[in-house]
């Protein structure tokens, strides 16, 4: 820990990279743990856009499980501590591949989504943007207005 304290101290521009392993304290399962989706979905099936283009009622499913998990978790002290070192101006970014939004919860401002945001869906057809709250998932694929 010293060590990567003195390394981000010497730095002229540090940023973080994280993906699915920052948000398994908030209770979200990466994808690959005993409880993510990959162990109860196949990735060959669920895991690509080919499969989503072909039959997007069925990725849906998993996609509404995944968007519902995120909605209710609150960034852990990692997230916090991040945001909080880019605030002391230490830190000027986080890359991310996660979609939760849980850097920005925690205060992060200067957040590059490597994968977008679950918050920010858009229409492949006509580009419309919507907010999970808008999107009916009871019924799968969503419709777009
Ligand atoms: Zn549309």
């Amino acid at each position: 820990m010293k060590e990567v304290a003195e390394k981000i101290k010497e730095a002229k521009f540090a940023i973080a990279l994280t993906g699915a392993g920052i948000s398994t304290e908030s209770g979200i399962p990466d994808f690959r743990s005993k409880n993510g989706l990959w162990s109860r979905y196949d990735i060959n099936e669920y895991g690509y856009i080919e499969n989503f283009m072909a039959n997007p009622a069925k990725v849906w499913k998993m996609l509404a499980e995944m968007l519902l998990t995120f909605k209710d978790v609150e960034p852990n002290p990692a997230h916090y501590a991040l945001a909080e070192l880019e605030k002391e101006g230490i830190l000027k970014a986080v890359i991310t591949q996660n979609i939760d939004n849980l850097h920005q919860k925690a205060g992060s401002k200067n957040v590059i989504e490597f994968h977008g945001n679950f918050n920010r869906l858009t229409c492949m057809k006509c580009g419309a943007k919507y907010g999970i709250d808008e999107i009916n998932l009871e019924e799968l694929p969503p419709k777009c207005k």
